[in-house]
């Protein structure tokens, strides 16, 4: 048996978004308003769930958050953030 990734993975994700604004009760993580569950993407408002700590990290409930698209977007993915982490340096 392989795994059945590619089947299942669309419906999987459904029940994982599901459960995790379930448990954020539709608030969003990051800013910290209600989402309103009877918009829709691609309204800006509508629900979203952000990757706490990137993709890279799988789809681990615990690292997923209620968020709105908006603001799902403007945080964005840590792991594909274009530029560099701002470097702590010490001048001499
Ligand atoms: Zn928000």
């Amino acid at each position: 048996m392989s795994h059945a990734w590619v089947g299942g993975s669309t419906r999987q994700w459904r029940r994982i978004r599901r459960a995790v604004l379930d448990r954020d009760q539709w608030i969003c993580q990051l800013c910290g308003k209600p989402i309103n569950p009877q918009l829709h993407n691609p309204h800006p408002q509508s629900a979203q769930v952000h990757h706490a700590e990137g993709k890279a990290y799988g789809d681990d409930p615990a690292q997923l958050q209620a968020a709105h698209r908006l603001c799902n977007q403007q945080a964005g993915d840590p792991t594909r953030a274009p530029d560099p982490a701002p470097r702590p340096m010490t001048r001499w």
